[in-house]
């Protein structure tokens, strides 16, 4: 791995690419971004788009979903402390000028806030079930989904790796479990070559999701034992903790159950997940390879395009 960043960078080596590619905006982990680092984020979108299976059907998804679609996907099992709702004032007009005008004489409006049909969608997959299952029983093959949306999680931190909103895309497959399985397996080992085509360093490994509290470990446990979730790692820079910037999921039955998406033969669908977490893949190309793009090794620049 190259390492072109200045020496001033040892107290946090990420620090030159924040001030160089990211504006605060008042909250940590929500940035605004420059120029540069958007188009490097829209030609890392058409390099994977040039990856898709040439059948999915292309979804794209605000950065809210119905509240309810995802109480019923499980999602206040398992992150509830990552969960943000959209809320808001309600009421007559004179209510909702009282709460608002509280603000001015130096109370707290948010005390009147109540919460809306809204979430902010926490991971761009959620809402594709629920639609699938709404199509009836599976055709022969299956769906396969590209879909994408900014997403939500309320881990505030500063660093830079791990932001509050931030865009993610995801191919998605339905279908029994041979097909679902294989789907996965065939994109562990692409992603390792389209890593290796944008010249960063990586290394697959299993891994589990941050599920929330005592149960949530055991959860952990049993994800990892079952290698029901991969994750693509890639160390930011030498000897770094690497972050996982891809993630390669299988929810077996999950929601074919959940969403009543049955196979031909009746049983409830499978479903997969492949995630690419647009953000930090930007990042860590600007990390490795330095904040001049047309400096980028060759094989990174023709991959961009750039
Ligand atoms: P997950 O559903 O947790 O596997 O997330 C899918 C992908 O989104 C991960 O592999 C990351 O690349 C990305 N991601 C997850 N959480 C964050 C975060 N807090 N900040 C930036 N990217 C994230
Ligand atoms: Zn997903």
């Amino acid at each position: 791995m190259s390492s072109p960043l200045p020496e001033s960078s040892a107290a946090d080596p990420l620090e030159p690419v924040r001030a160089a590619l990211f504006h605060r905006i008042g909250a940590d982990g929500v940035y605004a971004r420059t120029g540069l680092y958007e188009d490097v984020l829209q030609r890392l979108t058409a390099f994977i788009t040039r990856e898709r299976d040439p059948r999915a059907e292309v979804l794209r998804f605000p950065p809210v979903m119905s509240r309810s679609q995802l109480e019923k996907s499980g999602y206040l099992k398992s992150f509830p402390n990552l969960l943000g709702c959209v809320c808001a004032l309600h009421g007559t007009e004179a209510e909702v000028r009282a709460a608002a005008d509280s603000h001015e004489s130096g109370g707290d409006w948010t005390r009147s806030l109540a919460p809306s049909d809204l979430v902010l969608s926490p991971a761009a997959c959620y809402p594709v079930y629920p639609l699938a299952a709404e199509r009836g029983r599976l055709p022969q093959d299956g769906w396969i989904f590209d879909v994408a949306a900014d997403c939500f999680r309320r881990e505030p931190s500063r660093a830079l790796d791990r932001l509050q909103s931030f865009r993610m895309r995801e191919f998605v497959r339905i279908g029994s479990p041979e097909a679902i399985q294989a789907f996965r397996e065939e994109w562990m080992s692409r992603a390792q070559r389209l890593a290796g085509e944008l010249a960063l360093p990586c290394q697959l490994d299993v891994a589990s999701d941050p599920f929330f509290g005592r149960v949530g470990q055991i959860m952990a446990v049993s994800q990892r034992q079952q290698s029901l979730k991969f994750e693509l790692l890639i160390p930011y820079h030498d000897g770094a903790k690497p972050t996982a910037c891809m993630s390669f999921n299988y929810h077996r039955d999950h929601f074919g159950i959940t969403w009543g998406i049955e196979g031909g033969d009746g049983a409830p669908a499978h479903t997969s997940c492949v995630a690419f977490g647009m953000d930090r893949l930007v990042v860590a190309l600007f990390c490795v390879h330095g904040l001049d793009p047309t400096r980028w090794p060759a094989s990174a620049r023709s991959a961009l395009g750039l």
